[in-house]
């Protein structure tokens, strides 16, 4: 039986004990009234230290994380997070505050916000942030309000509609529509940059403004965003931009000179915190000066969103520094374009040219189907990868083709890293080609091969009942 086909509380005996407590500090503390006591005693499983250790490390197993391998998920900027940065984030003078300490026992706190207010400002272009909102998707609900706020502060109730490129990543649309805007998709050109000609109709007077990435999900830079933002603001509604992946503009171009007005990052991708498994996350907003006014008005969480996350996003600045923050933006962008360059002839390239840090593929140029034997998929290629040991890239997304497969090497993985990943690519091309059967039942050593993902998603078994 291997290691996972058993939970801890299979491996229970009746006796055995795996923890050791802290010794009692309080011994004047007052006994748990009787009404209160538990009256029969927990059911935990009872196994020895070896059992857990050696549990909990083989499930950490199970997974795939970046610090076991390399993890091009695209959008997602999976970067390697320097330790030293957990360690900042350890401090017992930051990790035992308490967001009601009297202000006086906090000022340490107060000033990292300060100073991380000043360095995301600088990085961006912005003139103010608020760290308040805890992910992505939670700024651009908060940045999208501060939209509202503004245009009902000028008394131009009208501005209801949002416009959206047919690129934009998922949470784009949804907060829009979570914010009671109303969103207007505007088409890409066949170069995947938004058509400037499709865009000028829609900036009519109910425009409350438009939501960009720049770089877009295709990982192309948006040439034209000079003249787009002057046409928005020329329409009256104002530009929000997607700071999701700042991996490629750090130090090199900042969305405030583009002239945008709001915008989020992702402290959890961007700046180094781990992140995948849900939590916590950092997305805090920052706004351009003529919308200061509307940031204080809008509080999105209980306190000043997730501390932990900005600490490590400080200790990540502050050990780059500025001339090697911009380096993180030119090694992203070259490992990318290193790894396009090297598979195009075997994965087909819907957009030619130079990508930023991330592109996509649509497929395979010989998927191997012939007679009735049908073709490897994008979805086989990523289940065939996990045998190889590398996480897949993102697939299916974005939705503009039917076998996309969305590369993001990012800036921390070695020269000997990317070249392997090149030839298991190109090893799994070949396969495919050759006997397509092999893809379509990969993964072949995971634990788990193909679950329904949206089962797993929407109902998922959590508890051990017993
Ligand atoms: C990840 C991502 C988001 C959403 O961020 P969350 O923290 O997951 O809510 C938004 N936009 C882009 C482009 C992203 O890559």
């Amino acid at each position: 039986m291997k290691y996972y086909d058993k939970l801890i509380f299979e491996l229970s005996k009746e006796g055995r004990v795996g923890y050791s407590l802290p010794v009692n500090q309080f011994p004047q503390a007052p006994e748990v009234p009787v009404q209160l006591r538990r009256a029969q005693p927990l059911r935990l499983p009872q196994v020895s230290e070896p059992d857990v250790v050696r549990h909990y490390t083989n499930l950490s197993q199970m997974n795939f994380g970046v610090d076991t391998g390399f993890y091009p998920l695209g959008s997602c900027t999976m970067k390697y997070n320097p330790k030293i940065n957990e360690e900042m984030a350890a401090l017992p003078g930051f990790a035992g505050l308490h967001p009601l300490m009297h202000a006086g026992l906090t000022k340490g706190a107060l000033k990292v916000y300060q100073e991380m207010n000043k360095a995301l400002s600088a990085i961006t272009g912005m003139y103010a942030f608020t760290f308040d909102p805890c992910a992505g998707a939670h700024g651009e609900l908060t940045g999208l309000m501060i939209m509202r706020q503004y245009h009902m502060n000028r008394g131009d109730m009208k501005r209801t509609k949002v416009i959206v490129p047919d690129s934009a990543h998922g949470t784009n649309p949804a907060s829009a529509a979570v914010c009671g805007l109303e969103v207007v998709e505007v088409k890409s050109l066949e170069n995947g940059r938004i058509d400037v000609e499709a865009l000028k109709p829609l900036l009519t007077d109910e425009i409350a403004g438009i939501m960009m990435t720049n770089p877009n999900t295709l990982g192309l830079f948006e040439t034209e965003i000079k003249t787009i933002a002057k046409l928005v603001h020329d329409a009256g509604g104002l530009l929000y931009y997607d700071g999701a992946n700042m991996n490629p503009l750090m130090g090199v171009v900042r969305p405030g000179d583009m002239g945008f007005d709001i915008m989020h990052l992702n402290l959890h991708k961007t700046f180094s915190t781990p992140h995948g498994g849900g939590g916590p996350g950092s997305g805090p907003v920052g706004v351009a000066q003529h919308l200061e006014d509307c940031l204080p008005d809008i509080r999105v969480s209980g306190f000043h969103g997730n501390f932990g996350v900005i600490l490590r996003a400080y200790a990540y600045i502050l050990s780059l520094g500025k001339q090697h923050l911009r380096k993180v933006g030119q090694y992203s962008v070259l490992s990318a374009n290193y790894i396009k360059e090297s598979l195009k002839d075997v994965y087909k390239l819907p957009i030619e040219g130079v990508c930023k840090h991330e592109f996509v593929f649509d497929g395979l140029v010989n998927d191997g189907a012939h007679d009735d034997v049908p073709g490897a998929t994008t979805l086989d290629v990523a289940k065939r990868l996990l045998d190889y040991g590398f996480h897949a890239p993102t697939i299916y997304f974005p939705l503009l083709f039917h076998q996309a497969l969305m590369i993001e090497p990012t800036e921390t993985e070695s020269l000997e890293t990317i070249d392997s990943f090149i030839a298991v690519m190109r090893k799994i091309a070949a396969e495919a080609a050759q006997d397509p059967e092999i893809l379509r039942q990969a993964p072949h050593n995971a634990p788990i091969t193909r679950p329904d993902e949206t089962l797993a998603a929407r109902n998922p078994v959590l508890k051990y009942e017993w």
